[in-house]
């Protein structure tokens, strides 16, 4: 198939991306062919959902056994791929219990309802999220998201939800008034444009919540599972939230979402009370065992910490770029001229596929990237940037 004939099938779809003409046939760990035959280095895996990257043999090897033994079940009854995953993520997570769906929004919508749950006999239903942040797409976790130009066109949204700025720990804890149940934040503001938040601000929010019995929720869809450096940003920071939620690279590349909550809430939940078909599919909870396993492991994570110490060294050495800031393996560049998108662009043409966060180009390379790897996309970014 060429390229023309994967653009011309476009009509089809509902034109809801702004898509980039590249069209992937096959990938083998940091490194992708288009359907003519065309490499590139992929530095986006797919917004961070390939954390082992193209076509891992042990991760393609746990899929395809599952799917030839038992593809799916209801959740009925029990699935053994699913109650381990369960117990490995939770004990990696230092978490209680896990509820398994298909996508990050549906990880926070389950934790918005739990929060509600929680303080549902006091009266406390509303919850306070952070201006500039990202939830989701489902009209629930758009209203979470404290951005306006995502509500547009789509109101009225699901009420209940007030925002505060990142690192305003005053201006939070003056809307603490006894109707809020949860604060909910993500700890690096991916869509955003990757804003870190300081960890003296997340541990505030943690002390703040205990006494006020606020549940502190974390959105790790796309800061956990090792893309900062620690499994879980939260590991890095000294802090344990009430209810964290997860998805993107949890599974490896199949559609998995996690909400995952700690001993307080224990249960709180009850049966027909929250649910989904989909979720904690046998096949996708074989990908996410592969994946908890390997980027668990404290050494794997040192090395997630050492290639994005090497990519934001290497950036910050290059003349046009003004800063890079984020962490581990989440990285946003600012650069002193020129639009992110165009530089984009001009990388997929020079074989080198990034993402763009609001101004900032963004790195979010497969975990397992190499050095070799690192250093062609770089190579062809330096090259990029010389010409903006
Ligand atoms: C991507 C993302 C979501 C939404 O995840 P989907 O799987 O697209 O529903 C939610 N929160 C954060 C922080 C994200 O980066």
């Amino acid at each position: 198939m060429t390229f023309q004939q994967v653009k011309e099938q476009e009509q089809f779809i509902i034109h809801t991306y702004g898509r980039v003409d590249v069209a992937l046939a096959e990938g083998k760990n940091a490194r992708a062919w288009d359907v003519e035959g065309k490499e590139y280095i992929d530095f986006t895996s797919g917004i961070g959902v390939n954390c082992l990257g193209y076509s891992d043999p042990q991760w393609t090897a746990a899929v395809s056994a599952q799917a030839g033994k038992i593809q799916h079940l209801c959740n009925y009854y029990y699935s053994p791929e699913n109650t381990a995953l369960a117990q490995e993520l939770c004990e990696a997570a230092g978490m209680a219990q896990a509820f398994f769906c298909n996508s990050g929004a549906e990880a926070n919508e389950c934790a918005i309802k739990i929060a509600r749950k929680y303080g549902e006999k006091r009266g406390a239903c509303r919850i306070v999220t952070l201006n500039n942040s990202f939830h989701g797409r489902t009209l629930t976790t758009l209203s979470a998201t404290g951005q306006e130009g995502f509500h547009k066109d789509f109101l009225p949204l699901t009420e209940g939800f007030l925002y505060a700025d990142a690192g305003d720990l005053e201006g939070i804890a003056s809307l603490l008034d006894g109707t809020i149940c949860g604060v909910l934040i993500e700890t690096v503001q991916g869509e955003g444009g990757v804003v870190p938040m300081d960890a003296a601000f997340v541990q505030g929010l943690r002390k703040l919540c205990d006494e006020k019995d606020v549940l502190l929720m974390l959105d790790e869809v796309q800061t956990g599972v090792g893309r900062t450096g620690h499994f879980y940003s939260y590991q890095g920071m000294g802090i344990i939230p009430d209810i964290v939620s997860s998805a993107k690279g949890l599974a490896g590349g199949l559609p998995i979402g996690a909400c995952l909550i700690g001993e307080k809430l224990r249960n709180i939940l009850k049966p027909g009370q929250q649910g989904s078909t989909f979720g904690g599919n046998p096949v996708v909870c074989a990908g996410a065992r592969v994946v908890v396993s390997r980027v668990s492991d404290p050494t794997f994570l040192q090395t997630v910490r050492e290639k994005g110490k090497y990519l934001s060294q290497r950036l910050e050495s290059m003349p046009q770029v003004e800063l890079v800031r984020g962490q581990g393996m989440m990285l946003g560049i600012k650069l002193k001229s020129g639009d992110a998108h165009d530089v984009l662009i001009k990388c997929a043409e020079q074989g080198l596929l990034v993402l763009t966060a609001k101004d900032l180009v963004r790195f979010l390379p497969p975990l397992t990237v190499t050095r070799e790897e690192m250093d062609a996309g770089l190579a062809i970014f330096a090259k990029v940037l010389e010409t903006i």
